[in-house]
């Protein structure tokens, strides 16, 4: 397949989006589907909104570019090689849109370009249907372990922004503050039945109704789909904030 909506799936993030000239046609042959979103930095020159562009372009190296000013440059349909070799296929070329962000991998990064990676991949992951775990760096994906070490920002805090970004698109403003306030009170297991509810799930089908961490783990090993992989995702934020049960001193 090729990916002739990605314009349409980029233009979701709200970013400004160019199309660079011939993207439809462009790449190396078919993509089998889209399992996982690659994240890369071109290690470019220090200056510039995309110095990279025509050298990624010409080479057909990834489908998108992402610039220093938070552009997105729109410029294969069809297969890149930006991964190489990767843990599972899935990870692979055939199953991944690649993503190069203007960088020179060691400088800080712009604060509206990383933004604007998180609101493309989180545009992209709501358009294909990948999971935010899905949202993988080069880093993560290439093998042997430590061949790749773009991005070189810390990708757990990168996919908890991008599950912010989803959780965003997913819901209304009312239903989110039902969420917070839900989630503020520290009861994910509670909160998980209502979101089953709220997509038409049975809040009974586990059998013992969870709560607290039991909760999320139960979560974890139900499918209700997509949808509560994003709110897991969130949840799992929240978890990381609460105190250890028992233990008052472990909010440092
Ligand atoms: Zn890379």
């Amino acid at each position: 397949m090729l990916l002739l909506d990605l314009a349409d799936a980029c233009r979701g993030s709200g970013l400004r989006v160019v199309e660079v000239d011939g993207w439809q046609s462009r790449g190396h042959g078919q993509m089998s589907g889209v399992r996982t979103i690659v994240c890369h930095h071109t290690a470019g020159p220090p200056t510039g909104e995309v110095p990279s562009l025509n050298f990624i372009r010409d080479r057909g190296l990834a489908q998108l570019v992402l610039g220093r000013s938070g552009t997105v440059y729109v410029v294969a349909a069809g297969l890149c090689f930006h991964a190489g070799v990767v843990h599972e296929p899935n990870m692979g070329n055939r199953w991944a849109i690649g993503i190069e962000a203007e960088a020179t991998g060691t400088a800080p990064w712009p604060m509206v370009q990383y933004q604007a990676y998180a609101r493309l991949c989180a545009a992209l992951a709501g358009h294909y249907r990948v999971a935010v775990a899905r949202v993988l760096g080069h880093k993560e994906v290439a093998a042997p372990t430590g061949r790749k070490i773009d991005p070189n920002f810390d990708m757990v805090a990168f996919r908890a922004l991008v599950a912010d970004h989803l959780e965003d698109d997913m819901f209304t403003p009312e239903d989110r503050a039902k969420l917070n306030s839900l989630a503020s009170r520290a009861d994910v297991g509670f909160a998980r039945d209502q979101i089953m509810t709220h997509l038409g799930k049975d809040p009974g089908a586990s059998p013992v109704p969870p709560s607290g961490r039991e909760g999320v783990e139960v979560a974890r090993r139900v499918d209700v789909g997509f949808a509560l992989e994003q709110i897991l995702a969130r949840l799992d934020a929240i978890e990381a904030r609460l105190p250890e049960p028992g233990s008052a001193d472990d909010r440092a």
